[in-house]
C-alpha cells in the first residue's frame, strides 16, 4: 500500500480522550472537562468508550453508550466532534457495536506470538528489505540494527496479528462503509512490550494489509495498574515514548498510514508521572495524542457519593463492603493490571466508622495525602460489578447526589488530567 485515499476513513483529531463511565450518567459532567479546555484554546475530542468486558460486567448494551454521549453533546451545545468506542472488541464480539460505534479498538493481543503461514512469512521478509541492515530514523539516536534473522523472529511474533487487524477491520468496513469510522489497533493486554523496532514490523504489515489505522495502543514498559499511577523507570518510559513516536512518523512517511496517525495510551486511569513525559514527546514531535482514562470517572462517582456524606456516604461504603467480600472474583478478570495488597485494605468494620472526609482522602488519587490508600482505590475501581448489581438503587442514588459528584467527575478530568498535558 502507499497512499491511502482519506475519504476511505473517518479523521481523527489530534488531540482526543477516550473517557467514559460505567453507568453512562456522567455524559454532561465528564463534557464539560472539555469545554473548559476548549476556553482556555486547547482542542481536545472526547471519545466515549467502554469496552466489552465493561458491557458485559454491567450487562449494558453498546446503544447506551451512544445515548448517553448524544444527550450529553446536545445539552451542552457541543459543536465540535465526537466518537464512541468500540474499545477491546474482536470479530467475535463487534458485531452488536456497529450500529453504535464509529470508533474501533482492534484487540489483536491474544494473536501475538502465534506465527502467520510461513509463505505469508516469508513474503513479508522479502518484500521489508528496507527493514534489514542499518536503518536510520529520523529522531531516535542510534539506527536500528536489524539482521534478516531478526525481521523473521519478530515477523513470527507479530505478522499474524496484523492479520487478523485486517480481517477485523473489513469486516466492519463491509457492514459501515467506507469513511464511517476511526480504527485503533490494541496491543496492550499481553505480558511483554513492544519494542520501538517490533512497532515499526507491525506498522509495516498493518500497511501491507491496507489498515488505515490512526491509532495505536502498544504495551509500554512498566505497570498500568489500574486507578493508581504508573509504576515504572520514567527515563525508560519516556525514551520508548520518544522512539514511539518517531516510528510512527517515520512509517506515516514510509509506508503511507493515515497521516492522523497517534499513539494512543490505554493508561489504566490516572497515570499522572508519565503526563510530563508525554507532554514533552508531543511537544518535540508536534505529534497527536489518544489517550484512554474511562475507569477513573467511576471513581469520581463514588468519592462524590461519599462526599454528600448521609445516605450516599453509607453506600460508598456498602460498595466497599461488598467488593471486599468478592475480592478473588472481581479481581479475576483484571488480574494482570492489578497490585492490590489485602493486607492493606481496612475492613469494613473500620470504614464504617470513617467519616465522609476520611472516605473521600483513602480513596480519591492524591498521592500527596497520607490518608490516600492505593490498594483500597484499586479495589473500589473493579467494584463497578457491586454497584451494578444494586440496579436501580445505585442509579437513583446518582441522580440523588449529582450536585456532588458532577463537579468531581469535571475537575477530576480537566485538573488531573487534561491540565497537565495540555495547558
Ligand atoms: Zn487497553
Amino acid at each position: 500500500m502507499s497512499n491511502l485515499d482519506m475519504s476511505q476513513f473517518l479523521k481523527l483529531e489530534k488531540y482526543s480522550f477516550g473517557v467514559g463511565d460505567r453507568f453512562a450518567r456522567q455524559g454532561q459532567a465528564q463534557l464539560r472537562a472539555f469545554v473548559q479546555a476548549a476556553e482556555q484554546g486547547v482542542e481536545i475530542i472526547p471519545v466515549w468508550n467502554k469496552s466489552n468486558r465493561e458491557h458485559l460486567i454491567i450487562g449494558s448494551e453498546p446503544a447506551s453508550t451512544r445515548a448517553a454521549a448524544v444527550a450529553a453533546v446536545k445539552a451542552l451545545g457541543w459543536r465540535r466532534p465526537f466518537h464512541v468506542d468500540a474499545d477491546h472488541i474482536r470479530l467475535e464480539t463487534v458485531d452488536r457495536y456497529l450500529p453504535h460505534s464509529d470508533f474501533y479498538t482492534l484487540d489483536v493481543a491474544q494473536t501475538i506470538g502465534h506465527p502467520a503461514a510461513p509463505e505469508a512469512l516469508a513474503a513479508f521478509v522479502d518484500r521489508h528489505s528496507e527493514l534489514v541492515g542499518s536503518l536510520a530514523i529520523p529522531g531516535i539516536e542510534h539506527p536500528f540494527q536489524t539482521t534478516r534473522a531478526d525481521l523473521e523472529r519478530v515477523a513470527r511474533k507479530y505478522l499474524l496479528a496484523g492479520q487478523e487487524a485486517a480481517r477485523f477491520y473489513r469486516h466492519i468496513l463491509e457492514a459501515k462503509g467506507p469513511g464511517t469510522f476511526v480504527t485503533e489497533v490494541s496491543m496492550d493486554e499481553t505480558d511483554s512490550p513492544q519494542t520501538p523496532p517490533e512497532l515499526l514490523v507491525i506498522l509495516a504489515a498493518l500497511a501491507d494489509e491496507a489498515v488505515p489505522l490512526q491509532t495505536i495502543a502498544p504495551k509500554f514498559t512498566g505497570r498500568f495498574n489500574k486507578g493508581v499511577d504508573y509504576l515504572g523507570d520514567l527515563a525508560q518510559f519516556e525514551k520508548q515514548f520518544n522512539d514511539d513516536l518517531a516510528v510512527l512518523a517515520f512509517a506515516v512517511s514510509r509506508y503511507g498510514l493515515p497521516p492522523t496517525l497517534k499513539l494512543s495510551v490505554h493508561s489504566g486511569s490516572d497515570k499522572f508521572s508519565i503526563y510530563r513525559p508525554i507532554r514533552r514527546g508531543l511537544a518535540r514531535f508536534q505529534a497527536g495524542l489518544h489517550l484512554k482514562t474511562a475507569g477513573t470517572t467511576w471513581l469520581e462517582e463514588v468519592i462524590g457519593l461519599a462526599q454528600a456524606d448521609g445516605s450516599g456516604l453509607a453506600l460508598a461504603k456498602e460498595i466497599y463492603a461488598g467488593a471486599l467480600g468478592h475480592l478473588q472474583e472481581l479481581c479475576a478478570p483484571y488480574a494482570t493490571v492489578i497490585d492490590i495488597d489485602a493486607s492493606r485494605l481496612p475492613s469494613p468494620t473500620a470504614v464504617n466508622g470513617w467519616n465522609a472526609e476520611q472516605f473521600v482522602g483513602a480513596l480519591r488519587h492524591d498521592p500527596a495525602n497520607t490518608a490516600y490508600n492505593p490498594h483500597l482505590r484499586q479495589l473500589l475501581h473493579l467494584a463497578y460489578k457491586v454497584a451494578a448489581n444494586m440496579g436501580s438503587r445505585y442509579l437513583y442514588a446518582l441522580a440523588e447526589h449529582e450536585a456532588t459528584i458532577g463537579p468531581n467527575v469535571t475537575a477530576n478530568l480537566f485538573e488531573r488530567h487534561i491540565k497537565p498535558l495540555f495547558l
